[in-house]
């Protein structure tokens, strides 16, 4: 009989809002000490999230606006403001200006409490990822995490299920006795491919997304009393009191498929 293990997080949307709160900010930050006149609410930066690659995206729209005609050399242009844009990116995890989703530190310290084990598991570069978390849950919660993948450990990047099934390895437990909570369906589809459960906790940028074959969809980890969360999908026979808790995850671990 299955039985929950461990507890596996994606990071970006999932522990912080990483890019409506990371990226889109240090993108606008860049372009103001470039003096280009553009600022990216949060609307625009959606729409431009379906260009991958932050070089690609500014392409995308300097062309799509008609701006790249008033620059003299683009591709130099496009490369300094990124790579500034990386080291804003770097400067707003570092210094804490971005915060958890609500529920993270509770579920985190509750999974912790209960001698689960715990990961991150994400395709963002290795020292932001471990910079996030540090700063986040400070150097005793991020010694809490047993395996944290980032960046390049893997050759196929998500829906490839090779970063779940690397996790699996290196937590030592088996995959029906995991549960990855994930925010988009390239998530989703990596844990499902790895075998394991997967709870989806939706933000602005991936709410519309199909989320088919996810045993849990919901608004956010939630905190009773403070962010209430909503199950979207998969609730039926669950007891659910308003926000994910332990337990809760229990029972999506045993619950018919
Ligand atoms: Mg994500």
């Amino acid at each position: 009989m299955a039985e929950l293990e461990a507890v596996i997080f994606d990071q970006d949307g999932v522990i912080a809002d990483t890019e409506r709160d990371g990226h889109r900010v240090a993108f606008n930050r860049a372009f103001k000490e470039f003096n280009l006149n553009i600022e990216w609410g949060v609307k625009t930066y959606g729409e431009l999230l379906k260009v991958g690659g932050g070089k690609e995206r500014m392409r995308h729209y300097l062309i799509r606006e008609g701006l790249d005609k008033n620059i003299e050399d683009v591709d130099t242009l496009i490369k300094e403001v990124h790579k500034r844009k990386t080291e804003i990116f770097m400067e707003i995890i570092g210094e804490g200006q971005m915060g958890l989703r609500p529920g993270v530190a509770r579920l985190v310290r509750e999974c912790h409490d209960a001698n689960l084990k715990l990961a991150v598991c994400s395709t963002a570069n290795e020292r932001a990822v471990n910079t996030l978390l540090r700063t986040l849950f400070g150097e005793k919660g991020y010694g809490w995490f047993d395996v944290i993948l980032a960046g390049d450990i893997v050759r196929a990047k998500k829906p490839d299920p090779e970063i779940y099934n690397l996790a699996k390895e290196k937590l030592a437990v088996s995959s029906i006795n995991c549960v990855v909570i994930e925010d988009n369906r390239n998530g989703l589809l990596a844990a499902k491919g790895a075998g394991m459960r997967c709870i989806i906790t939706v933000n602005s940028y991936t709410q519309s997304e199909d989320f088919s074959g996810a045993d849990l969809v919901i608004t956010s980890l939630g905190d009773v009393g403070r962010d209430k969360t909503e199950i979207l999908a998969g609730g039926k026979n669950l007891t659910f009191e308003g926000q994910i808790t332990v337990s809760l995850l229990r029972q999506v671990i045993g619950k018919e498929k």
